[in-house]
């Protein structure tokens, strides 16, 4: 993960250089770590318990000083594909899949579920069944983007948990086969340079429901822990991810509210300032009503969705 520029908008020692500061060290001689490979959510979610495995895929150079960390935190770790010995699984040539846990026989019980079906394996790695199921349920059809799908799957009225909002992680919701999926999925990087989307989540997994229970309580110990640790990194994911987002599909959307930092879609840039300028917004029979620029009302029709995710 490149370094991210100076401009990044972050609280102050939250991130620098693709590293975060943590206020509370995770062992002695852990008081920063990497943002990525793994992410702080899946270390976090494996140091609470909440997630028995979690992967990462990196590179070799990489992979010593995750070996060292592993070790400070009394993790063990397993490469997935050595172990397999077979080929076919890789992410990509030159990254290795490593799993990492707390006890070796479950990462061991992982790789082989990975080997068998890489969409149903998220049992494996602490995922609640719901969302595994609903999951599968959506990569088998893929008839729809997966926040669609999940927000139509989410009922009763109300704010929405921040810390289950996915609609910025692309993960296991490509389709890589697809020219057009690529090329949008590159464009959208390219306007989001300077944030760090890859680790900008809090679950690592697509939860079934924005109000999936299982979900948010594992959501609610992992974003704990993390706060604890690393409070101005809390804070800075909070400000990415508590926020009202318009959604129509999946590279097209905009979270409302203040300028940075803030994600931006591939929605034409006209739409996205005159969205980004508005107050909040609020359903109403005729689609989504927010306060323009001026008091002037403003009414989207009934094909946008009205995701809020600004949950204490
Ligand atoms: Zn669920």
């Amino acid at each position: 993960m490149a370094a991210l520029p100076a401009n990044f908008g972050a609280p102050s020692g939250a991130l620098s250089g693709g590293r975060i500061a943590l206020a509370r060290p995770l062992a002695p001689g852990v008081s920063a770590i990497d943002a990525n490979d793994p992410t702080f959510s899946d270390l976090a979610g494996v140091l609470t318990g909440m997630k028995p495995v979690t992967y990462t895929d990196c590179f070799p150079a990489q992979f010593r000083r995750l070996a060292g960390l592993c070790r400070k935190l009394k993790l063990e770790y397993l490469l997935a594909e050595d172990y397999l010995a077979k080929a076919g699984h890789h992410f990509n040539n030159q990254k290795k899949m490593v799993l990492i846990g707390k006890t070796k026989s479950k990462l061991i019980a992982a790789a082989k579920a990975w080997a068998v079906s890489p969409s149903a394996w998220g049992t494996y790695l602490g995922y609640p069944a719901c969302c595994v199921k609903k999951y599968s349920a959506w990569s088998d059809g893929k008839k729809e983007d997966l926040v669609r799908a999940t927000a139509r799957n989410t009922r009763g009225a109300g704010r929405l948990d921040f810390r289950l909002n996915n609609v910025w992680n692309y993960f296991s919701r490509m389709n890589f086969e697809n020219p057009a999926d690529r090329a949008a999925y590159a464009a959208f990087l390219d306007r989001n340079q300077g944030l760090d989307l890859a680790s900008s989540h809090v679950v690592s997994w697509h939860p079934c429901s924005y109000r999936c229970p299982a979900s948010v309580k594992k959501a609610e110990v992992i974003f704990g822990f993390m706060a604890r640790h690393a409070p101005d990194y809390a804070e800075l994911l909070r400000g990415l991810l508590a926020r009202q987002v318009i959604f129509w599909d999946k590279f097209r959307y905009a979270a409302l509210g203040p300028a940075l930092p803030r994600v931006r879609s591939l929605l034409d840039a006209k739409t996205d300032a005159l969205l980004a300028a508005c107050g909040p917004a609020s359903r109403s029979r005729a689609g989504i009503k927010l306060a323009g620029p001026g008091k002037k009302a403003l009414t989207l029709p009934k094909e946008a969705l009205l995701l809020d995710f600004r949950s204490a």
